[in-house]
């Protein structure tokens, strides 16, 4: 049967070696309680690192080995060196620094670059021990960023989702690493990745649009023939856990304790792990100003302030720790007295009970990343306040403030504004206070952490669903041969065929587009057979299909449905239209050529269309926008209609389509095997308009209501090939 594989950077355990014994104990995080109800089950299994080094002479390795199978966990040993260059090296001091916003922190090192490349690798080895095709594997984090193009490659048809936690940075951030492409091919691989926030989300497909040179439509790239899909998914936690342990006997029992020790002082809670994302001298410089301006609070409140020590071995992490010393013995020193300490101050990790015991007592959470992917202290804050009597004053850095706008929001560079929101949450009255956590206490309920696992398993099937359906269509063997066995057996035959994106593949410059040698060998064929009528129907002016295309004895819809050429070899007009129209949408057009470098118009007999190819990334997709709305304005009251095409604008009388031209060929001639192939939307009218025994092929994955599809124009003409000596 098929599995989960879940995989990420740690296993969801601590183990370590003390005194020759091996001691192992599984941790209780949230990712891990969600997580338990898919690794936990049958055959599936959760694959990483189980945190301690394993150097080559490591006896442990088997069992190791054998203590996590009986919990469906398989491990990826790393050896110190590994974790000192891939973990500790390029995962935290490379990607870390930069996602977060922190680059004059990075470290650009090949050797950590080799590193990362290599652990990656590992993990994709190990996945190829215990994967079978038909599995899915769901990639965890910044440390794999490479590993699903990698998982991709070993298993080209398995279900691969991949989740960011961390944040993932504005092209402008991303594009400062060298190895910018290398990180984005490797997720890509992927058929569904999730961020926590939109922001996320859309910083990654502008990446992916300029590193890529690929565009989405509504999250969905094309990444070759394969859909994928990018949403955003904000993690959510274990709700009712922390709901309950706020009323469990420990819990109070602490509570009390603590109380005696602090005394009566309103409480201000921070905490988070020793990191400079965290925005820890920040808050403190904040609280030591709001001391000076609201000397009424002295004695009158703490805070209490949980540094959890993390990544200590890193050089930046060390002179943080300096910083935080330094401030918290300054402000304790200035403003303490006897019976009363400003800043309660631990450097050190707290159990379960403890944290809850605190999340009860404290009157305002004070939680102010510079940048962080999400944040889960301060929901496990809310979540912990059964009176729903408290305040959350929380940094709109951080991926939580976009579900949370019911706490104080702030900006963590402005100190003025955190004094005034200290100020605002320590005065607030308690029926407002009840009223924001209401709100806010609903929404985590309800998009906790085994819904956030529910959703993404949900939004990776889906994705793959779509893509098979996609696949169904695409023209197998068995299609192939029955399209060339009604093709022989036909006495007559229509063939329609659009040109650009059909034909050719797209060029920078339309005219470079121009038919090649196979090209014409290939329609020269065609039309060699009596049996044929082969009727090119494209977009272009009469005039540059002419040029090309003029001299064999082929047949012609020109400008979308305008003109048509039959064997008689005349050009005529379909519809008795004027072109009138066109001075006033020209002067439109014009004004966004002047202010859109790069852009430019082509005029044809009775369509006019703005091109934007060569327009900065972005840009012309704005312009596009701005313009048509603009143009549907103009157009409604003309019968014009505004088509969007690939990279171009193009307004055209709306009584013409290619599939009405197209239907003049099927009326007259009777015709046994009618084959109709594009590629964009404006060829949609001509499969519509085709007799339901008719093979219609859409060129690329995209929605349509043909009935086939083929991936490329290269595809495309093997088949004509074939047809040609059939
Ligand atoms: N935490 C903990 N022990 C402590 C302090 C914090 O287990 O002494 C937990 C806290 O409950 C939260 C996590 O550490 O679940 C911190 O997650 P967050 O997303 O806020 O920050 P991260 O460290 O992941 O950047």
């Amino acid at each position: 049967m098929a599995k989960t594989i879940i995989v990420s950077n740690r296993l969801p355990v601590k183990m370590s070696i003390k005194e020759g014994e091996l001691s192992y104990q599984s941790s209780e995080g949230g990712l891990a309680t969600g997580l338990g109800s898919i690794y936990k089950e049958g055959d599936n299994i959760w694959l990483g690192w189980p945190g301690l080094a394993t150097d080559k002479k490591n006896t442990f390795k088997d069992e190791i080995t054998d203590t996590l199978q009986k919990d469906n966990m398989f491990p990826v040993f790393l050896t110190s060196k590994e974790i000192e260059d891939f973990y500790e090296g390029f995962c935290n001091e490379t990607i870390w620094p930069n996602f977060h916003y922190f680059n004059q922190y990075i470290i650009y090192d090949d050797d950590m670059w080799k590193a990362y490349q290599k652990v990656n690798r590992k993990f994709a080895k190990a996945i190829e021990k215990v994967a079978e095709p038909d599995d899915t594997v769901w990639i965890h984090d910044y440390q794999l960023l490479l590993l699903p193009e990698m998982v991709r490659s070993l298993f080209p048809k398995i279900s691969i989702g991949f989740f960011l936690h961390i944040p993932f940075p504005s092209y402008e951030s991303f594009r400062l690493l060298p190895w910018r492409r290398e990180l984005l091919m490797g997720m890509i691989g992927a058929d569904f990745l999730g961020f926590h926030t939109y922001d996320d989300m859309r910083h990654f497909l502008s990446s992916v649009s300029r590193l890529a040179g690929i565009g989405n439509s509504n999250g969905k790239i094309n990444v070759g023939n394969r859909k994928i899909m990018v949403d955003a998914l904000p993690m959510g936690i274990d709700y009712q856990k922390y709901h309950e342990t706020a009323s469990a006997p420990e819990t109070l029992a602490r509570e009390v304790r603590y109380r005696t020790n602090i005394g009566e002082t309103k409480l201000i809670l921070s905490i988070d792990r020793l990191d400079y994302s965290k925005g820890i001298p920040q808050r403190l410089r904040a609280f030591e100003q709001f001391l000076k301006r609201h000397p009424e609070f002295l004695e009158k409140v703490s805070i209490m302030m949980i540094v959890v020590p993390s990544r200590d071995s890193v050089g930046k992490y060390k002179e943080l720790k300096e910083e935080v010393d330094l401030l918290v013995g300054r402000i304790n020193g200035h403003y303490g007295r006897l019976n009363w300490t400003p800043i309660h101050y631990f450097y050190r990790s707290f159990p379960l009970n403890a944290l809850s015991a605190f999340y009860r007592m404290a009157d305002v959470a004070l939680v102010t990343p510079m940048r962080d992917g999400m944040n889960l202290v301060c929901k496990e804050f809310i979540a912990s306040k059964l009176d729903k009597k408290g305040v959350l004053i929380l940094s709109e850095m951080a991926g939580a403030s976009k579900e949370l706008s019911d706490a104080i929001q702030i900006n963590p560079n402005d100190i003025h504004q955190m004094v005034d929101a200290l100020h605002q949450a320590l005065i607030m009255e308690e029926e407002e206070q009840i009223q924001r956590m209401d709100v806010m206490q609903k929404s985590l309920q309800r998009y906790n952490i085994h819904h956030w696992v529910a959703l993404f398993m949900e939004r990776l099937k889906f994705i793959r669903e779509e893509q098979q359906s996609l696949e169904t269509k695409i023209i197998d063997d068995l299609t192939r041969t029955d399209i060339i066995e009604k093709y022989s057996s036909a006495e007559k035959r229509l063939i329609f065929l659009d040109y650009d994106g059909t034909l050719t593949g797209f060029k920078g410059n339309p005219q470079m587009a121009k038919p090649d040698k196979e090209l014409y060998e290939i329609l020269q064929k065609l039309i060699d057979q009596p049996q044929n009528r082969v009727v090119v129907v494209s977009g272009r002016d009469k005039t540059t299909l002419e040029e090309w295309l003029g001299h064999l004895s082929l047949e012609f819809i020109a400008e979308h449905g305008v003109w048509k050429k039959e064997l008689d070899g005349k050009w005529k007009t379909i519809t008795k239209i004027t072109g009138q129209w066109k001075d006033e949408i020209r002067t439109v057009l014009e004004g966004y050529v002047n202010r859109t470098p790069g852009s430019f118009i082509e005029e044809k007999d009775y369509s006019i269309v703005w091109h934007y190819r060569k327009v900065e990334t972005g840009l012309g997709e704005i312009r596009t926008r701005e313009l048509t709305s603009h143009l549907n304005y103009l157009a409604g009251n003309k019968n014009l209609q505004v088509l969007e095409g690939h990279m171009v604008v193009e307004i055209k009388n709306s009584e013409i389509n290619k599939g009405r031209a197209a239907a003049l060929w099927v009326d007259k001639q009777k015709s046994p095997f009618i084959m109709a192939i594009g590629d964009d939307w404006t060829d949609e009218d001509t499969f519509v308009a085709m007799p339901e025994h008719a093979f219609t092929i859409k060129v690329g994955s995209s929605a349509s209501a043909a009935k086939y599809s083929l991936p490329s124009p290269s595809e495309v003409r093997g088949l004509l090939t074939q047809l040609g000596q059939a």
